[in-house]
Order: C-alpha cells, then structure tokens, then sequence
C-alpha cells in the first residue's frame, strides 16, 4: 500500500500538560512513523494562514488566542493511509462527542481544546508539511 505523508501539530495545552508523548506513542502503536518533528511557537502570520479556512467565523479570535498560547509540537507522520487514520485516531473535533478510544475522546476537553491538529486531504497535507517543514517530505 502507497504511503502517505500527514502534519499533525500537537495543541499548546497537550503540550504544557505533557500529553506529547502519549499522543506520539498512539500514533507510533498504529505503525505511523516520525519523519521529522519540530517545537514551535505559531506567529500571528502562520496562524492566519494556517486557519484562513476559519477566519470568517466568530470564534476565530479565540482560537488564534489558544494556539498561540504556547509552544506546539508539529510533526510529520508517515505510514499507508497516514491521512486518513490519523484523522480516524484523532475523532471528530469536539472532544465531547469523540468516542472512548481515540485521542481527542480520551485526552481532549470541548471542541476547541481537542488535543491534536490533522491535515484532513491530501491537498492540505502537502501544503501543511510544506508551511511547517518547508518540504512535502521532510526526511532528516
Ligand atoms: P478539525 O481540527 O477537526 O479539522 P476544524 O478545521 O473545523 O476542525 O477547526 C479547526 C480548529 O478550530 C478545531 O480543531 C478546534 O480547535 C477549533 N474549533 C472548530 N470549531 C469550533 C467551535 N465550534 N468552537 C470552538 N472551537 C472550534
């Protein structure tokens, strides 16, 4: 099976509660594998274009409040249908309606603090790994 390459950012709270690791170790236990990863602050530019899909809507202040918060940890997963199961192993962004088993139904807390970023397509892939790493395939 092909394998793709998928962004996920780890969210400024998961990371000051020191959830990093046990998001990581979920995604690894599926046999997605770390290409590269990165600790960042998001600046206000790299937010907008980040969220732009979002900027119309009233909330949107506040999630670039919460995302710039504090550092994020974003990382390149690699594996088949990386897109796709991430986002599986993810569940749906509300935290609150997210089943038992996956990331955002264990970990998260409402919609907005879910824990994990996830490119959702193949076209948002490319171009997220490209925002965050400056390269669709970002092998060390
Ligand atoms: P996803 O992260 O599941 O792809 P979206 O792209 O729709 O979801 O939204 C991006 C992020 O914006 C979400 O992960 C969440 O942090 C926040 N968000 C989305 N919808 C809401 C909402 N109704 N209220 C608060 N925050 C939201």
């Amino acid at each position: 099976m092909k394998k793709e390459t998928t962004l996920i950012l780890v969210k400024p709270d998961a990371v000051a509660e020191g959830l990093t690791g046990e998001v990581l170790r979920r995604f690894e236990k599926e046999d997605l594998r770390i290409l590269n990863c990165r600790m960042l602050r998001l600046t206000p530019a790299l937010l907008k274009e980040h969220y732009a899909h979002l900027a119309h809507l009233p909330f949107f202040p506040e999630i670039e409040k919460f995302m710039a918060s504090g550092p994020v940890v974003a990382v390149a997963l690699q594996g088949p249908k990386a897109i796709e199961r991430v986002r599986e192993l993810l569940g749906p962004t509300d935290s609150t309606k997210a089943p038992k088993g996956t990331i955002r139904g264990d970990l998260g807390k409402d919609k907005m603090h879910n824990v994990v970023h996830a490119s959702d397509s193949p076209e948002n892939a490319k171009a997220e790994l490209k925002r965050f790493f400056g390269t669709e395939e970002p092998k060390v």
